[in-house]
């Protein structure tokens, strides 16, 4: 008798381990580990993964049967499974989000799939259920002994599974337009057109040119024909709308190839180490410091060059990559089809049909964001983390994993080297590479000697005495300069909306979200108050709500308001803007990237989202309006992300021949941060700031828990936040330091109230069963809900 150890799709305590199921003897040796069954549980009947299969039953009531299988090849590997149960551990997630975080999203269990034949023979061999076709589908409900014939056809590799994901992929159907006249009519329809309609007349000879062409309405937008021409001619009858399926290939440009450079001293270093690595099986941790401009990209592509020339693939995961298009581009040049890409703006088809070439071994080289680290590659060779101290690594949901330690986790599977790689590494890096524990591995100098930018510091407390503007005069300045020598300049503000808040100046009225304990933002281009924690809009009142005056203003600025001043101050510059609320349709911030690499804007400005991976050559000048923004949070972290984003934005200035300048605007000129970021001095910074970290108790020196309550009822979250507090004082040893519980910083969001404690430890054996136990309690409570943070971003 076998059976089947299952972890049901029911995410709670009671359910976070495995149930014995009975094998039904049409699927017995069909059924393997990291395939996906449907199971009895309770009255109704649900998805599971199979964790184990086993003769050996160690459960003495009656045992119910599976009911079917979902997936017809597991689709969670050995490897994969290991990590999911360890990632479930010190996470202290459920294992069952571990397991569904690892597949792409657009794998639902209900999903049909398609077998084909591998040759005719299959085809004749098996007719009742090819029926001579070449592939059929398979309902989820397919019955058990077509089941298990397919189950043994797959076996014997006689038949390919795929999962049909064509609904999914309508999501990539575009508008298209298509000639509807014949030629000679449309010709004599241009004839009737007004002289000053030069939109129509355009379409007309476009359709006239190419009458069997569906054009992509989007693009002929581009062109200067609007949408509502478009509807004219279908309106008049020249043309039909039609809809155009785009093919699900997620690179929106083909890219030119590109050949290896020839390395410097520092880069060949680095190369060969982690190649021997590579070379060795060798499961070591680099960490290649590398100051901006000094080639790291050029380093990795080559390592991974050597990874595929070993019959290995490679894994290089970015920052969340809509931002970083220009990275996937160079990876792309260099390995062309044999590179894959995984992102979360990618549509469920596309991320599917990349997941499969992985899965086939077709793709060897994986591009990818934090999720990427789960792609079911076989024979790893090489793990890359570039911008390894990026705070995207960091999953913010169950399970709260860091994607550097998972990285680790796999490199020591498939005994193979990772390569974290920064300007800026994290504290805790750097750190574990001064004791040894990482190798490091260092790129000082910029390519071809070129210096790192000037970077001045404007003291914006001097600056505002003589005007208000957000704009200090020096820096306007060197705007006007650049702009006169046809270079392109970047200005970073690191807030977005038009201004901070608005405030009633009779009665100090501020409008607050209903929902958060939070001011609203005031946006301009959608006329409205908007909370960024909960997403509530409300229209800008004429009048104060409190007192009806009308002297009511806004006060602090945004990335629109930005905008706005630098159209006002240089109104012949071209400006792009990148923030979140220009770039929420796919593909406009690559749109908004290639626009400036193609210099039609001459400055380019924005939030944090343009201080990232960003090559553009003819950027000589970069701004940051508001240096402070991060150091007003009351966060142990503050100075390291200051530090980091001022060095990065700083980064993005003169990387090819021409010098850059660098402009800090700040009202803290001699906090370290910004010092140390002027002399971009990261030895110094690190120095200094493991200082403060050693006094304060805090990583890397001490290692922290983040637990966090929330309940619509302030006062039930405090005392259970009270009462767990308690007892983890009375379990852990008196070297465990406990803070709390404290209010969240914005203690109401969303209507609950959210509570924590931090635990900072340096070895702790109680703190697991401890934790564990309080998750077990915590089931109990129906008014609070609990998270655990292991090694949290913040506190
Ligand atoms: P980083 O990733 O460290 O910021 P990049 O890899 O983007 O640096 O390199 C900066 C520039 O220098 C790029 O335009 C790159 O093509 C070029 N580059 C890198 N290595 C070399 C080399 N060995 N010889 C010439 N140019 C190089
Ligand atoms: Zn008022
Ligand atoms: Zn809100």
């Amino acid at each position: 008798m076998q059976v089947a150890k299952v972890i049901v799709d029911v995410p709670s305590r009671q359910t976070n381990k495995p149930f014995s199921y009975l094998i039904p003897d049409n699927l017995s040796s069909a059924i393997l580990v990291g395939m996906r069954v449907q199971v009895p549980f309770g009255h109704r009947k649900i998805t599971g993964f199979v964790i184990e299969v086993t003769d050996h039953v160690d459960f003495d009531g009656k045992l119910k049967p599976i009911d079917s299988v979902i997936d017809l090849t597991p689709v969670i590997s050995p490897e994969l499974m290991s990590l999911a149960i360890k990632m479930s551990e010190t996470t202290y997630a459920f294992l069952i989000s571990c397991l569904q975080t690892m597949l792409p999203g657009g794998m639902k269990a209900s999903m049909t799939k398609k077998i084909v034949a591998t040759s005719p023979q299959v085809i004749a061999d098996n007719e009742e259920l090819f029926h001579g076709q070449s592939e059929v589908q398979l309902a989820s409900n397919t019955n058990p002994q077509t089941t298990s014939q397919v189950l043994s056809l797959i076996k014997q590799e006689l038949v390919t599974v795929d999962y049909d994901l064509k609904r999914s992929a309508s999501a990539v159907e575009l508008l298209g337009v298509q000639a509807a006249m014949s030629v000679e009519q449309l010709t004599s329809e241009l004839t009737t057109v007004r002289a000053n309609a030069t939109g129509q007349q355009q379409l007309l000879k476009k359709l006239i040119g190419h009458p069997e062409t569906n054009f992509v309405q989007a693009d002929l937008v581009k062109e200067g024909i609007s949408a509502s021409t478009v509807k004219t001619a279908v309106n008049r009858g020249w043309a039909q709308a039609t809809k155009i399926h785009q093919n699900r290939d997620p690179f929106m440009q083909p890219v030119k190839p590109s050949q290896p450079l020839e390395l410097n001293k520092d880069q060949q270093v680095a190369v060969d180490k982690v190649t021997d690595a590579i070379k060795a099986n060798l499961n070591e941790c680099f960490l290649l410091e590398g100051v901006t401009g000094s080639g790291k990209t050029e380093v990795y592509l080559q390592i991974m060059d050597l990874a595929l020339k070993q019959g290995k693939a490679a894994l290089m995961l970015v920052p969340e990559i809509t931002l970083t298009p220009q990275i996937v581009n160079r990876v792309r040049s260099r390995f062309g089809n044999q590179v894959a890409m995984l992102h979360s703006a990618m549509s469920n088809g596309e991320r599917y049909d990349e997941w499969q070439r992985i899965n086939r071994g077709e793709a060897k080289v994986v591009v990818g964001v934090r999720s990427a680290i789960f792609a079911p590659i076989n024979n790893l060779g090489v793990i890359i983390v570039d911008e390894e101290h990026d705070a995207s690594y960091k999953q913010t949901d169950n399970p709260r994993y860091q994607t550097r330690d998972v990285a680790k986790f796999r490199a020591e599977y498939n005994h193979c080297p990772v390569v974290l790689g920064s300007a800026t590494p994290s504290l805790e890096s750097r750190a574990r590479a001064q004791k040894g524990v990482y190798q490091l591995l260092r790129l000082p100098h910029r390519i071809n000697d070129q210096v790192l930018p000037k970077v001045d510091v404007v003291d914006m407390r001097e600056a505002m005495k003589h005007s208000s503007s957000l704009l200090a005069q020096a820096l306007q300045t060197k705007i006007s300069e650049k702009l006169t020598r046809h270079e392109q300049v970047i200005l970073m503000l690191n807030r977005r909306g038009y201004a901070s808040f608005l405030m009633c100046r009779s009665c100090g009225y501020v409008p607050q979200c209903p929902n958060c304990d939070i001011s609203l933002t005031v946006h301009k281009g959608s006329h409205s108050l908007k909370c960024h924690y909960c997403g509530h809009e409300e229209p800008i009142p004429e009048a104060c709500p409190q007192c009806q005056s009308k002297k009511i203003r806004s006060f602090g600025y945004g990335s629109e308001q930005l905008e706005e001043q630098v159209h006002k101050l240089f109104p012949s510059a071209k400006t792009l803007r990148m923030d979140v609320d220009t770039t929420r349709k796919k593909g406009a911030h690559e749109r908004i990237i290639n626009a400036f690499a193609n210099k039609e804007a001459d400055i380019l400005l924005g939030t944090q989202m343009i201080a990232k991976g960003l090559d553009f050559p003819d950027v000589t000048l970069v701004g940051v309006l508001n240096a402070d923004s991060a150091l007003q949070f009351p966060d142990f972290r503050s100075s390291e992300r200051t530090f980091e984003l001022l060095t990065q934005v700083a980064g993005r200035a003169g990387r090819a021949d021409k010098t850059g300048e660098v402009v800090i605007q700040t009202y803290n000129p001699n906090h370290y941060a910004i010092q140390l970021s002027q002399r971009q001095d990261y030895e110094a910074f690190y120095q200094k700031e493991m200082g403060i970290r050693r006094i304060g108790k805090y990583p890397p020196f001490y290692y922290t828990i983040k637990i966090t309550g929330n309940s619509k009822n302030e006062r039930t979250v405090l005392s259970q936040m009270l009462s767990l507090t308690n007892y983890l004082k009375g379990q852990l040893s008196n070297q465990a330091i406990l803070l709390g519980p404290t209010p969240k910083m914005i203690t109401r969001i969303n209507n609950h109230y959210y509570y924590q404690t931090i635990i900072k430890y340096r070895f702790e054996d109680q703190l697991k069963p401890a934790l564990d136990k309080i998750l077990t309690e915590s089931q109990k409570l129906k008014d609070v809900q609990l998270s655990i943070d292991n090694e949290p971003l913040d506190f």
